[in-house]
């Protein structure tokens, strides 16, 4: 079992020919709205590839909230220590994308922000159940900072998604066995900007010299970028025809980490994670667009 510590926010999309500047109004297509967050899309990609996944979260007593619940546990997460609120709207995210399927996107976090360290330690049992914890930074710092204490002292497997951006501690960083961002959130926390490789393989080092964990950095169109004392150097990605890009790091993440709680080899893990996101970016949506693990075995031995 995986257990992910994170977000649940509805998606709102809209698709533009390009993204407007300041004060600009254009006019978009095809408004549909879809069941995302960074946590609940990573509890997603972890249960479509077949392993249990127990997720720990907030959301309001609404509309958004019932249909975001029953998302989930349509795709079989288990769902039942996330909390409602009466007090405060389930998450929500504004998202564009552009004709070239780029997103830009706004959250408001709501029900998200209100995820307490107590919430998160209320279910140590299940974590100390767990092979791995994978938490991001969509829910307060408390949560994610319990539950990354409480796993490490359990000696379960931490993964870090650092995402978005938020300042983090050494000794937070410190707790971690992964931190996985992406190339702005690498640039963020290590002041290098990270545009190709070369400025990747800098930020990894600099991020493993704060941290002492493992990291693995993903970019885009570009694959990956691991350092770890097995291994460090550059994973490709696959090359397909992206559609909608939201969520691709979400099924990266999920989809290594179902790996790598395994036991598999980080490089096999990091190309597992590339093949999952790959055909998840060649269909649209975030949950929706989610490989299972036949869809991804099928991918890697068509290019083997
Ligand atoms: P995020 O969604 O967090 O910004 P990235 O854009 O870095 O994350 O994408 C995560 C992973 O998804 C990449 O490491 C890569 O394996 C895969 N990916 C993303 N975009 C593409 C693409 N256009 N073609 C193929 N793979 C992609």
């Amino acid at each position: 079992m995986i257990t992910v510590v994170g977000s649940f926010n509805m998606d709102l999309v809209i698709e533009a020919p390009r993204f407007p500047t300041p004060g600009e109004a254009i006019l978009g297509k095809n408004f549909r709205r879809a069941c995302g967050g960074k946590g609940a899309n990573q509890a997603c990609a972890v249960a479509k590839l077949g392993t249990p996944a127990f997720m720990i979260g907030a959301v309001g007593q609404d509309a958004f909230g019932d249909e975001m619940l029953a998302g989930l546990k349509a795709l079989g997460v288990n769902t039942s220590s996330v909390a409602r609120r009466h007090d405060v709207a389930s998450g929500t995210a504004m998202i564009v994308l552009d004709a070239s399927g780029q997103n830009q996107i706004v959250v408001a976090n709501g029900a998200n922000d209100t995820l307490s360290a107590q919430d998160v330690q209320r279910c140590e049992r299940d974590i100390r159940a767990s092979r791995a914890l994978l938490v991001q930074l969509e829910t307060s710092m408390d949560s994610v900072a319990a539950a990354l204490r409480l796993a490490h002292d359990a000696m379960i497997l931490t993964i870090l998604n650092p995402a978005p951006f938020a300042p983090v501690s050494d000794e937070l960083l410190r707790l971690c066995d992964w931190v996985i961002p992406n190339e702005n959130e690498a640039s963020q926390l290590t002041g290098i900007a990270v545009c190709d490789l070369t400025s990747a393989a800098a930020a990894a080092q600099k991020l493993r010299d704060r941290s002492q964990a493992n990291v693995l950095v993903t970019l885009g169109a570009n694959g990956a970028w691991l350092a770890t004392d097995a291994f460090t150097g550059h994973i490709p990605a696959f090359q397909v025809e992206a559609v909608d890009t939201v969520g691709a790091g979400d099924t990266f993440i999920g989809a290594f980490s179902v790996r790598v709680a395994e036991g598999a080899d980080v490089r096999e893990a990091a190309r597992f994670g590339c093949a999952a996101a790959a055909i998840a970016v060649t269909r649209r949506g975030a949950q929706a667009s989610l490989p299972s693990r036949s869809d991804v075995e099928g991918f890697l031995s068509a290019r083997s």
